[in-house]
């Protein structure tokens, strides 16, 4: 298993192994970057077939960290751990506590959260070990549920797509189809529906559905019939790799625009959507409300920081998404780019200032002491 010349290395600034004999714990910790801040991101319990797969996960998904917080103008790096192991026959407690300890090891570098295969009752286990957990912060005026700001910031993202490509500031009367209507979908549809659109919706949840037909005025759809409608706008809110093979040659929409991470099946198809003159708005600048909403959340915790400012804070900053992917379509139609191109390429101007100069974490910052559920 090779690591420095590891297809996703992508120059890590820190990758550490870590062994416990006695409690059977196997993990890897990357630090992918750490120029505008410590290192976040949440820890992954799975039962990878092989090292080489955790290897290949935890490095792909660490970077994600440092370009997502980046574009959401963040003071955070990118991190994230795995531990090799069936969440669900593997797990314990002494293993959790072993997990927290080596994550302390590492001073404030890394700072982990929730993530498939870990719950934030996990997390706080490791957090009697250390303080660079995050967690769900009783204290926010939602319950530490980053879901709402998560849709605000989608539906922000769908606004500005929309004034972009279509040149209209109202929202009345546009075609929006929703795949996917959880905790992120379904406060989305709740934005267009007050702004005057029509929605579409899906779900493999009927009852989902039933309650926006009911609520919403929405219009059902069954399944991928969701790809073919002669609408405005596509905004996945499932599950990732929605624009695939299959779907990409049904679409007739102007824009996709939504939250679901990874929507792209593989960067062709982000390609495909540019030449064809779809305008791709990236799952990681749009669902970046999350993890915005987590790191105001620890903000208000810290003493230098009043909490009157935060729910203004936490609504500016959301709001800023929008700003800067008006950057990114403006460069992506200049540079005749594809916007997830462009996007990277703005992420990399930041965390990396153009000078690459590191900065050093402040680990003991309460403010970013914490973090962001499993889907920020
Ligand atoms: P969720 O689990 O609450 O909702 C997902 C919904 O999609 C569910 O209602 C589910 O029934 C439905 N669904 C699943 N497969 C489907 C399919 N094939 N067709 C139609 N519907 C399907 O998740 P969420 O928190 O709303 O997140 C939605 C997406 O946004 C996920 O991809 C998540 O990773 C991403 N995301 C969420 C957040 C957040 O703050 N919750 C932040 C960033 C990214």
């Amino acid at each position: 298993m090779s690591v420095f010349t590891h297809r996703e290395f992508d120059n890590h600034q820190q990758i550490a192994f870590f062994n416990d004999k006695k409690t059977g714990l196997k993990s890897i910790i990357a630090v992918h970057n750490t120029n505008l801040g410590p290192a976040l991101g949440g820890c992954r319990m799975w039962p990878y077939g092989t090292e080489g797969e955790a290897l290949t996960d935890v490095l792909r998904l660490s970077k994600g960290m440092t370009y997502k917080s980046a574009l959401a103008n963040l003071k955070l790096g990118g991190g994230k751990a795995v531990i090799i192991g069936d969440p669900r026959t593997e797990k314990s407690e002494d293993l959790l506590y072993a997990m927290g300890d080596f994550i302390e090891g590492l001073g404030g570098r890394y700072i982990t959260a929730e993530d498939s295969g870990t719950s934030v009752a996990d997390i706080l286990k490791m957090g009697q070990r250390t303080g660079y957990v995050s967690g769900v912060d009783k204290a926010s005026d939602h319950g530490g549920d980053p879901s709402p700001s998560t849709a605000y910031g989608v539906f922000v993202s769908l606004r500005e797509a929309v004034a972009y490509k279509l040149k209209r500031t109202n929202l009345e009367g546009l075609k929006v189809a929703i795949q996917g209507l959880g905790n992120v979908g379904y406060r989305l549809a709740e934005y267009l529906h007050k702004a005057g659109a029509e929605l579409y919706v899906t779900d493999i949840v009927q009852a989902n559905v039933d309650r926006a037909v009911k609520e919403l005025n929405a219009i059902a759809v069954a399944g991928d019939k969701i790809f073919s409608l002669d609408v405005d706008v596509f905004a996945p809110c499932a599950l990732g790799a929605a624009i695939n093979d299959q779907s990409i040659e049904q679409l007739k929409v102007s824009i996709v625009a939504g939250a679901a991470n990874n929507q792209l099946a593989t960067p062709i198809h982000g390609q495909i959507l540019h030449d064809r003159g779809v305008l791709y708005a990236p799952d990681y600048v749009v669902n970046a409300g999350g993890i915005i909403d987590v790191y105001y959340q620890r903000k208000m915790l810290s003493a230098d920081y009043s909490a009157a400012n935060y729910s203004t804070d936490l609504s500016t900053k959301v709001e800023g998404i929008g700003t800067t992917l008006r950057e990114i379509f403006v460069r992506s139609d200049a540079e005749n780019t594809p916007t997830f191109v462009i996007a990277d390429r703005v992420a990399e101007e930041r965390f990396n200032g153009g000078n690459n100069l590191r900065q050093p974490a402040k680990p003991n910052d309460p403010a970013v002491a914490q973090s962001c559920s499993k889907s920020v």
